[in-house]
């Protein structure tokens, strides 16, 4: 079953698009965090980041850097935070990659967080080794 990103992207939903390429689309969020809060999707439907091709992975970049300058210039946001959810237990929804673009006002409005910051492990050598590791391995 098409996700309802896929069902946007094939025209089957209707959507306010902001832009579009080969790759990759952005609309407005259907219940905004803030004024401007835009999604941009690749085409591609796999429901978590380190699932995409290499395409898909390169043309997100070069669209969230089009994106984001261009809601900065229609909202007059300065500051703003990029959001991207991978699992239900990281608060994604809907199970289709999706990058949030969600403009940080001087009232406060935009995205709320806590962050758990914790302490270097003991063990950050080895972890940053096995990370590594994968990395080179997927060049
Ligand atoms: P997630 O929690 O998965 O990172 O966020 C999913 C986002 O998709 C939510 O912010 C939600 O408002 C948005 N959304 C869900 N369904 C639709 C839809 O049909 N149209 C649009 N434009 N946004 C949607």
């Amino acid at each position: 079953m098409p996700s309802i990103f896929t069902r946007i992207i094939n025209g089957e939903i209707p959507c306010h698009r902001v832009y579009e390429d080969e790759h990759v689309i952005a609309f407005l969020d259907i219940g905004p965090v803030s004024r401007g809060h835009v999604l941009v999707v690749p085409k591609e439907e796999r429901v978590r980041l380190d699932q995409l091709s290499d395409a898909s992975a390169a043309a997100l970049g070069r669209a969230l850097r089009i994106v984001a300058a261009a809601v900065v210039k229609a909202t007059g946001c300065v500051d703003y935070n990029v959001l991207q959810n991978n699992g239900a237990a990281a608060h994604q929804a809907v199970m289709h990659v999706h990058f949030h673009i969600i403009p940080k006002y001087a009232d406060g409005s935009g995205l709320g967080m806590k962050w758990n910051a914790g302490t270097a492990p003991a063990d950050a050598a080895e972890l940053a080794g096995a990370i590594a590791a994968g990395a080179r391995q997927a060049l």
